[in-house]
């Protein structure tokens, strides 16, 4: 066990070391001790959302004007741009990913709460048709204590697009990283503070999803959970949600076809299909990971994209030239290689990939070359079934017919790409394809101002977008009587 000195978590705004066991993070590029701290305890769930509960009702955050928990939201985004590369190098030890990348996830978390702190000093509210002598309005109230869950595979941008929200409504927020990145959760919660957000508003409780998330989304105070994580973990959360009558939100997993159509620009599209699969070493939800390609086209495709996965450059993710770090942990990259195995016993063919690379800087980290499968039927288990890694299926497809109904054959319905030059048949394929995202002759680009979330078992609910603010409120309905005489029913005794 390393003897770095064990770092505080956040309990209703206390800075303390946790009730829990003693865990370590490691920095899946070497395996290297990068942090330790002692987990949450069961007590510290308790005290959070106690604190939580009082700081909603007394600490003023909730019944400040718009306007003033916006300044503390913009502050919160300068904040975090002032810090960061200090940032950026924090999320790479804790996950993993390339410095681009992480580099990019801690712009969007600024830009995020840049985005919510404008869209709650703009919300506005509703005053309806009256149909009486009244006048009726529609507005909206914070919720109180909401829950955040988080998965490791982008955690600075995942805590953001939970927090900005739920602090732009006036709610208290309980944060429960995952237990394997606990860092981000940690410094997005000092930056507000220093912002402006008063104490207790904010807690971030790391530990095990199965102690700690369960006893949070159980609690009778917690309003609502918003959730990002794997489908059986976001039905578990539904199931308990249902008992206490608890709205939730639930991004979870995704297997997203990607469809190449014979009149597609080629090297837009190679490229894309190598972003949509490859970039996060395939640890995104919204991978591409199932490639259907026109027949005509197939093997040239094919043959590029599998070009292109062999040049990836794979390594350390503190280079700046990196397209791909490593796995996350250990044990999920042998997840990854059982899955390769399922497929070649399913009857695949590897194309290119299907080992971990060889040779110095790779002997210590979790790294598995990008691989791309071949042979096998939209049905196999390693088609239908989310990886969360590096790995492309590609198969044939001859009509459009059977396309859509190929790309809409799965439990999963988070995100899809289309490429084509032909408008028509694009809008077609774009409108057909069932998914909460559809991306044209583009894929993985991502807004805050636009909505999102899944169909089927990729999740409820939507994130981002002004309305996401109403995720984390109430809405009533009031009417204000104007009738200078008493209602005439009363009258009438
Ligand atoms: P998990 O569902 O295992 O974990 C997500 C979070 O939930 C973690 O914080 C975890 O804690 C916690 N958790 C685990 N069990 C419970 C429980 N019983 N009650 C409450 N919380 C719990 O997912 P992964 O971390 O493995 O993340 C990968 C998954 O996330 C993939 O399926 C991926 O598709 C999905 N995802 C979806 C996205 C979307 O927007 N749709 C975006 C990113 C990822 P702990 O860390 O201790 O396990």
């Amino acid at each position: 066990m390393s003897n770095l000195e064990l770092l505080p978590i956040n309990v209703a705004g206390q800075w303390r070391l946790g009730g829990g066991d003693v865990y370590e993070s490691l920095y899946p590029a070497t395996g290297e001790v990068i942090a330790r701290l002692r987990a949450a305890s069961l007590a510290d769930v308790e005290e959070a959302i106690a604190g939580a509960d009082k700081a909603f009702r007394t600490s003023g955050w909730a019944q400040k004007l718009p306007h003033e928990r916006a300044a503390v939201l913009y502050r919160v985004a300068q904040l975090i741009r002032a810090n960061a590369e200090e940032l950026a190098q924090k999320q790479r030890l804790d996950n993993g990913k390339p410095i681009s990348e992480t580099r990019a996830l801690v712009a969007s978390a600024a830009g995020t709460f840049q985005f919510f702190a404008a869209a709650c000093e703009t919300l506005e509210e509703a005053i309806t048709p009256s149909r009486g002598p009244y006048v009726t309005l529609s507005v909206h109230e914070p919720m109180g204590v909401v829950a955040a869950i988080t998965p490791w595979n982008s955690p600075i941008a995942s805590e953001a697009q939970k927090l900005a929200p739920a602090l732009a409504a006036g709610c208290a927020v309980v944060v429960k990283p995952a237990e394997v990145t606990p860092l981000m959760a940690l410094e997005l919660a000092r930056l507000c503070e220093e912002a402006g957000v008063p104490k207790g508003i904010i807690s971030v409780l790391p530990g095990k999803g199965s102690v700690i998330g369960d006893a949070i989304t159980k609690h009778p105070l917690v309003k609502r959970v918003s959730f990002t994580g794997g489908t059986t973990t976001g039905k578990h959360i539904a199931h308990i949600a249902a008992d206490k009558m608890m709205p939730v939100s639930l991004e979870l997993g995704g297997k997203s076809p990607t469809m190449v159509l014979e009149d597609a620009d080629l090297d837009h599209a190679v490229n894309g299909v190598l972003y949509g699969i490859f970039s996060s070493s395939g640890e995104s939800c919204i991978a591409g990971s199932r490639l259907f390609v026109a027949r005509s086209i197939y093997d040239e495709f094919v043959t590029r994209v599998a070009e292109g996965a062999k040049n990836l450059r794979v390594g350390d993710p503190a280079s700046e030239s990196t397209q791909m770090g490593p796995l996350i942990t250990a044990r999920h990259r042998e997840g990854i290689e059982r899955y390769v195995d399922l497929g070649v016993s399913e009857g695949g063919r590897i194309r290119t990939g299907g080992v971990r690379p060889q040779g110095e800087g790779y002997d210590k980290g979790y790294f598995y070359t990008p691989t791309i499968l071949e042979g096998l039927t939209n049905e196999a288990r390693i088609t239908q079934e989310e990886i969360f890694g590096p790995v492309l299926v590609a198969m044939p497809f001859d009509t459009e017919e059977e396309l859509i109904a190929k790309a809409n054959d799965s439990i999963y319905a988070l995100a899809a790409g289309v490429w084509s030059r032909d408008f028509k048949r694009a809008w077609k394929l774009g409108r057909a394809v069932q998914a909460g995202t559809v991306w044209v002759n583009t894929y993985k680009q991502f807004s805050v101002s636009t909505p999102f979330g899944g169909w089927r078992d990729s999740g409820l609910g939507r994130e981002k977008g002004r309305e996401g603010i109403f995720q984390y409120m109430e809405q009533k309905s009031m009417y204000w009587g104007t009738n200078e005489q008493p209602i005439p029913w009363a009258n009438a005794l």
